[in-house]
């Protein structure tokens, strides 16, 4: 295999990356994210952190993920911040 899973380019670097029982080969990260990032399932970001999860559905955002009616995820905490003890 030495062909761009997205692109098609021929290249003598490419890497590969095992997602889901399956290897894909990429020239670059763009065509990586390109091809297996998924997308918002609000907003269609790619999503190329590893996002909020409700169910099998991936959102960008808490946000997202509220307009599309999941409302139990959050982007912030509501608990104060307390630095660890250091003593
Ligand atoms: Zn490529
Ligand atoms: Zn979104």
């Amino acid at each position: 295999m030495d062909q761009c899973k997205n692109c098609g380019n021929h290249y003598s670097k490419l890497f590969s990356i095992e997602m889901f029982g399956q290897t894909h080969h990429f020239d670059c990260f763009e065509c990586a994210i390109t091809a297996l990032a998924p997308r918002c399932g609000h907003c269609n970001t790619l999503i190329i952190g590893h996002g909020v999860e409700a169910g099998d559905l991936i959102y960008c955002c808490a946000h997202c993920s509220r307009v599309e009616g999941h409302m139990g995820l959050q982007d912030h905490s509501t608990s104060t911040f307390a630095p660890p003890d250091i003593r």
